[in-house]
């Protein structure tokens, strides 16, 4: 039984069902499956409707708890941090100028200028694996996308726009495995 989720993270290859993670999964996560509506299209009044009216509750996945922005009015500067000290669960929310955070759950101190040297260099690693996309050559592209996926969510929280866009892309490379061509 998979769980209803806006990030869709299942695909069909021909009569199979194959289900590969487009993010890191731990042993007791749930595996989500997406039953039509995603975040990144639809805003969480439209998904919540059609969710009711088609399958009959109410989603409360995180994407509509936290009413997570649609792609288009998702940027690369909506930010939230983890903090860096790895036993914590805690996060921030990123604005401009910000120089240093302290956490109010470990006490640390992070060194923001730090974390966005790491961001910017993470999405610069992302714009260069777009090409590899274009150009077809879609393993190479998939394993940057699969790495830059994994940095970046250990970096930041979801939603974070190149990480839906590039999980976006790894579909499309995965999906792209599954299709069978029959010469007449
Ligand atoms: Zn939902
Ligand atoms: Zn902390």
């Amino acid at each position: 039984m998979f769980n209803e989720n806006k990030k869709q993270e299942t695909s069909e290859i021909g009569k199979a069902i194959v289900i590969k993670a487009c993010r890191p999964l731990s042993a007791e996560d749930t595996v989500a499956e997406n039953y039509g509506p995603v975040f990144t299209l639809r805003t969480v009044g439209q998904r919540q409707r059609s969710l009711q009216g088609r399958y009959l509750f109410t989603c409360s996945c995180k994407a509509c708890q936290q009413d997570w922005p649609t792609l288009e009015n998702l940027t690369t500067s909506f930010i939230k941090f983890r903090c860096p000290t790895k036993t914590c669960q805690s996060s921030f929310l990123y604005k401009e100028g910000m120089k240093e955070w302290k956490c109010n759950q470990c006490k640390n101190k992070a060194d923001v200028r730090d974390l966005c040297r790491l961001y910017a260099s993470y999405n610069k690693d992302f714009e260069e694996a777009v090409p590899l996309m274009e150009e077809g050559r879609l393993e190479e592209a998939a394993s940057a996308m699969v790495k830059f996926i994994e940095e970046m969510l250990l970096l930041v929280r979801p939603p974070s726009k190149n990480v839906h866009l590039a999980q976006e892309a790894l579909r499309t490379c995965w999906a792209n495995e599954g299709n069978v061509f029959v010469l007449p």
